[in-house]
């Protein structure tokens, strides 16, 4: 591919005037969407008006005024980029948060089942918080395996399977239909966090028949640092379900002030404390981009971009850890090398944002919403020169740093 090429792509791409709602710095290529999303223009204003006049001027009078009820909103609002229906989805805290109550909860379903069935090299934080949910109900146990193993090691003990459908580090993706169906022949719920799928790849939970799930707003769905997270409980479970988090957000009338806990009906019982408005504001501005965007369109984009820099790693013997069959990836793309952080922080310093994940993965995202065919093909250009040159050698960029 040419820088021809890829020009010619951005002339036909209809979701080129995107790029122009983000307030991205000159000079970056932008590859890190996946792990922090990029700072849509209107947020600024968005908090400012949150600030100003809902907190400063109409003060407590704005819980009545929209506030209140902006967990289930926003949730209504994430839907369906996830095939979830309205009611569905709350936001509420962090994803290892929600993953926490959805454990717990789902180890209560069953009074004999006491397994989370999960993958060796989840993300650190599914596993650490399942480890912390064992400690919640009695016998209770984690057994994680490896990849090739899950449906394997699902059996009448299994409570709940617990996976990521997109791995953090390969970008490999599970089907959600095909491994929701093995958690449920063997009796036992499934727990999707979909932080590196929600906004990146067609989700369908409830065409998958999917029970629960989490995921992440501050990486696609571009909310801010720390933005609150989805959480995600089937209809048809919702009655059945409590949060062990019982806090009075999730009471069935907070403003009762009554002494016993009673859940609230339907997703709202998600909720423990009192909903964060601020970032819950900049989280909508975010989410408020996709209605207008064509999410097929979106998904076939990155599938493009991922060609692109695919190709680069291709000609210079790069070795791609993620699978390369559309259907059976994110929106990601890894390349392992033993150098992969001096060549990541060499990247950063020529202006082309990626990450690097212990011990050996450069990440890069691809982020159709604000990233053009071009800067993908000028990002491989510039990892070219990086690998050809051996500018990664500079001892600057082998210093570590805290936030990788
Ligand atoms: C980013 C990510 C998280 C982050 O969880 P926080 O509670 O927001 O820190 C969780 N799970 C997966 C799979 C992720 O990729």
């Amino acid at each position: 591919m040419t820088s021809d090429d890829t020009r010619a792509l951005d002339e036909a791409d209809p979701l080129a005037s995107l790029k122009q709602r983000f307030a991205l710095p000159p000079g970056v290529i932008y590859l890190d969407g996946n792990s922090l999303g990029a700072l849509p223009r209107a947020t600024a204003d968005v908090l400012d008006d949150a600030v100003t006049r809902q907190w400063g001027n109409r003060l407590i009078r704005s819980w009545n005024e929209g506030w209140i009820e902006a967990p289930q909103r926003i949730g209504d609002r994430i839907a369906p980029i996830i095939g979830a229906a309205p009611g569905e989805v709350i936001v509420a805290d962090s994803t290892s948060v929600n993953l926490f109550k959805l454990l717990v909860a789902a180890l209560r379903i069953h009074p004999t089942r006491r397994t989370i069935v999960s993958e060796q090299g989840n993300f650190p934080t599914d596993l650490q918080i399942a480890e912390g949910a064992l400690g919640c109900v009695a016998g209770a146990r984690l057994k994680a395996v490896p990849r090739a193993n899950l449906t394997t090691a699902l059996d009448g003990d299994t409570a709940v399977l617990l996976l990521t459908q997109v791995q953090y580090k390969t970008g490999a993706r599970f089907d959600l239909k095909t491994l929701t169906a093995a958690a449920h022949a063997a009796g036992a719920v499934v727990l999707w966090d979909l932080s590196h799928s929600t906004g990146a790849i067609p989700v369908d939970l409830n065409e998958a028949g999917a029970d629960l799930a989490v995921g992440c707003t501050y990486k696609y769905l571009n909310g801010g640092p720390g933005a609150p997270a989805f959480l995600y409980v089937a209809a048809r479970w919702q009655a059945r379900l409590a949060s062990p988090l019982s806090g009075w957000m999730g009471h069935t009338a907070p403003f009762a002030f009554a002494d016993a806990y009673t859940p609230a009906p339907g997703i709202t019982r998600w909720l423990a404390g009192t909903p964060p408005i601020l970032a819950l504001a900049a989280l909508e501005a975010g989410i408020d981009l996709w209605r207008e965007i064509d999410r097929p369109t979106v998904w076939a984009k990155s599938a493009v971009l991922f060609e692109i820099l695919a190709a680069a790693g291709d000609s210079l013997g790069l070795e791609c850890v993620t699978p390369r069959a559309a259907m059976e990836r994110g929106s990601h793309i890894s390349f392992r090398h033993p150098n992969a952080y001096p060549i990541c922080q060499a990247l950063i310093a020529r202006g082309v944002i990626g990450d690097f994940r212990d011990p050996d993965i450069l990440r890069m995202g691809l982020t159709p919403l604000y990233l053009s065919h071009e800067d993908v093909w000028r990002a491989g250009e510039i990892l070219r020169e990086i690998i050809t040159t051996e500018a990664w050698r500079d001892p600057r960029f082998s210093q570590r740093l805290a936030v990788t």
